[in-house]
């Protein structure tokens, strides 16, 4: 029997004798593995390794010797994540050398991360006197060791990990960055890499590589049934589109490399399901460590089939329930896994990875739940149930919160629910300030599944719905038909009320996997939008043309994002009014619009006004174009502010104008949705504004307070005073305090 196998198989021996001892496992492997020392440092509260077991180092060390994650070669292999092989250990800059182990004789070393769901339990480490550089095949070994020993450790818990039970009941903060605002408290919902393998080893090699072989096979099967209900049949770019995300997914589902990875592994004594997560670990931290942004996106890819490929060995393809008003931590995001979340009743997100203008980002603003990014480490340090209170408007997240603390945020959640109770009282009443001026509030939709949020809040309206939204949550392009069935449902839904329909916005950071874009030094200013549609006019006619399909004849409105020039305004209205001139029955009112997110329109407007029907405002990109400042870059957050000299002047100009020209106005970007800045934005003139629903209630509250005419005032004086100030928000602020308007 190779060393292998026999280290595994005599492994499998100590297991089945219950609690397997540290010492024991250790004399084990230093014994099979041919090596001096062999040692195992478990993961203490205070992300300290403390030395648990040894065979080789002097035992007198053993509970003593301690070192920080990131300290000596120990605490690297447990920060990076990967194993350090290295011939000449204590040459090594972070070497930390701790005199009571006598580890001075040992020249190499090889250190392997122990981890299980995504948290560091420890380290396993073997030493040897004389330099070499261990194999491939040795470092293989020594995971596998590694990954039965996160088992061990992991079934022991508190009592071997953390024997004062610590770590486990400590209350931990985590800052990030606030992505969508709101509080929610609730248990824990930690998605790891993947749940841990139940079996980690097994007898019959051929007895696991049928069970993988047969799992591979459903696993393909359900891709290609998953295909098949949204490919897009024919040529073109659509069908282009979604053939590349299928061939990319199907070539990491069938690549013969990882798979055959696997069977090497399960030859090597793991039963399916280990071998499958020691090969998808492997891969993970691979990838991690490109920068590739398309290559990183086939992480999530990865991790998607690997979670696919455990449910077809164990059959289970139900998902865990979520405990009521779960919050979910997580390392990273897609849309269409937080509408799946979302649909099983979570009620907030803390993801790792997630930047502000994320498509999570954008779907969880509209579902109205508290998203806070870049909290780095809360997925590793927390429990599954563990109380988590999610402050989103502090930017931060509590693990297990002291009592004190968790009653001072359920008071306040209670006291806002209150306010949304008072708040729904005045779904049915008009949004109109407290000096009779009406208001036109309407949603920012971009899904179907929202669409019961016009009833919810009673708004006016869609003054925005994202057309390209619904792309990102499917992951490609759709056709004709199914696009034209999404916009009718749309239509059918908003019945009298006007919906103002988008084309698509894709590019920047909307990127469809498998959509083939060049790379850019500045994507936000690129290729993007209007300007692919334009270039692309197929692509843009066949959305037209579903666009007029759904509306059957009756009227439709249709506004073009990112449009620089009045000529790229006439293009694109060109060709909506060749496919309408086309379409039977022929659409009822056509009303073609723009959104006005580049600056440079400001100065077209006496041509814009003359063609377009009605402008909204994009403040999210007029903002980045207006300042050079870069929507999605957390360090220039804040910096630049609506509520400024310049912005209430370009505002109110453009008020002006459309006015004269009797053109409608409204602000479709996300200051539409913050009490202040509509507040200024209704001061100047600007009466339509368009939102996520969940705004839409605070800001009738906010309206019914306001007295127009002496906000006008205000607002014109303090205006005119402003001298160079970068912004008038705390005058604002203080002047709607003192006339108790709910900002
Ligand atoms: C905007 O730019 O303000 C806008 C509404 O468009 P998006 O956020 O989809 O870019
Ligand atoms: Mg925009």
């Amino acid at each position: 029997m190779s060393t292998p196998r026999r280290l595994l198989a005599r492994l499998r021996e100590l297991m089945a004798r219950g609690a397997a001892p540290l010492p024991e496992l250790v004399r084990l492997v230093a014994a099979e593995f041919v090596c001096e020392v062999c040692s195992i440092y478990v993961m203490r509260p205070g992300d300290l390794l403390e030395l648990a077991a040894t065979e080789g180092l002097l035992l007198s060390a053993v509970g003593q010797t301690r070192l920080r994650v990131g300290e000596g070669i120990v605490g690297l292999a447990a920060a990076t994540h990967a194993p350090l092989n290295l011939p000449d250990a204590q040459n090594h800059p972070a070497f930390a050398y701790r005199p009571e182990t006598g580890e001075e004789k040992y020249a190499s070393m090889l250190a392997v991360p122990v981890r299980r769901a995504g948290r560091t339990l420890g380290v396993l480490a073997v030493q040897n006197r004389a330099p070499r550089r261990y194999d491939a095949d040795e470092v293989e070994v020594l995971e596998t060791v590694a990954m039965l020993l996160a088992e061990i450790l992991s079934v022991a818990g508190s009592v071997v990990a953390d024997p004062e039970g610590l770590a486990a009941t400590l209350p931990r903060r985590f800052g990030g960055t606030h992505l969508a605002d709101g509080l929610a408290i609730g248990p824990a919902v930690v998605t790891g890499p993947a749940r841990g393998p139940l079996r980690l080893l097994a007898e019959d090699p051929a007895a696991e590589q049928a069970r993988l072989e047969a799992a591979v096979a459903s696993m393909q099967r359900g891709i290609d049934t998953l295909i098949a209900g949204g490919l897009p049949q024919g040529e073109g770019a659509d069908s282009a589109a979604s053939r590349e995300i299928l061939d990319a997914y199907r070539m990491v589902a069938a690549g013969t490399g990882w798979l055959q990875r696997v069977a090497d592994a399960i030859r090597g004594g793991l039963s399916a399901e280990a071998a499958v997560h020691r090969v998808a670990g492997d891969l993970r931290e691979r990838m991690r460590r490109v920068t590739d942004p398309y290559l990183r996106e086939r992480l999530a890819d990865l991790e998607d089939m690997v979670g696919r490929l455990l449910d077809a060995l164990d059959g289970a393809a139900a998902r865990p329930p979520v405990p009521p008003g779960g919050i979910l931590l997580t390392r990273r995001l897609g849309p269409a896994e937080l509408l799946d979340w979302h649909g099983r009743g979570i009620a907030g997100a803390v993801i790792e990875e997630g930047s502000a203008a994320s498509h999570a980002t954008i779907l969880a603003r509209a579902l109205g739940i508290p998203v806070l990014g870049g909290a780095r480490g809360v997925v590793e340090a927390a429990s599954p149930d563990d109380l988590v209170v999610l402050d989103a408007d502090e930017d931060q997240v509590i693990l297990r919160p002291e009592q004190e603390v968790l009653q001072v945020y359920a008071r306040d959640l209670a006291v806002r629910n209150e306010r949304r109770a008072g708040w729904a009282q005045l779904r049915d009443r008009p949004a109109a300030t407290r000096d009779g001026t009406r208001v036109r509030l309407m949603l920012n939709i971009g899904l179907a599944m929202e669409l019961g949020q016009l009833e919810a809040t009673g708004a006016e309206g869609i003054g925005l719905f994202r057309t390209e939204i619904a792309m990102l949550a499917h992951g490609g392009m759709l056709d004709v038909a199914e696009q034209a069935a999404i916009y009718a449902r749309v239509l059918d839904a908003a019945g009298d009320r006007p919906v103002l329909f988008r084309t698509l916005d894709l590019g920047g950071d909307k990127l469809l996997p498998g959509g083939a874009v060049p790379e850019e030094e500045n994507p936000a200013m690129g290729w993007r939008s209007l300007r692919i549609g334009l270039d692309r006019p197929a692509l843009m006619r066949r959305q037209l043309r579903a666009l007029l399909l759904a509306a059957g004849g009756r009227d439709l409105s249709v506004m073009f994002p990112m449009v620089a020039t009045v000529a790229e305004f006439r293009a694109a209205t060109a060709l909506l009014r060749a496919e309408a001139a086309k379409m039977r029955p022929a659409p009822g009112r056509l009303a073609v619009g723009t959104m006005l997110e580049i600056p440079a329109l400001m100065w077209q407007l006496p041509a814009l006004l003359a063609e377009a029907d009605f402008i909204s405002v994009g403040t999210n990109d007029l903002l980045q174009f207006l300042f050079a400042a870069d929507r999605g870059t957390p360090a220039l957050a804040g910096r630049y502010d609506l509520l400024s000299p310049p912005v209430l002047a370009l505002l109110a100009d453009l008020a002006a104008q459309c006015a004269a020209s009797g053109v409608p106005l409204s602000v479709c970007g996300e200051h539409a949705s913050r009490p202040l800045d509509a507040l200024a934005m209704i001061g100047l003139g600007i009466t339509s504004l368009s939102m996520p629903a969940s705004f839409v209630l605070p800001m009738k509250a906010m309206l019914g307070g306001l007295d127009l005419g002496l906000l006008r005032a205000f607002l014109a004086q303090l205006r005119a005073t402003a001298g160079g100030s970068p912004s008038l928000r705390e005058p604002l602020a203080a002047w709607a305090r003192e006339h108790d308007v709910a900002i």
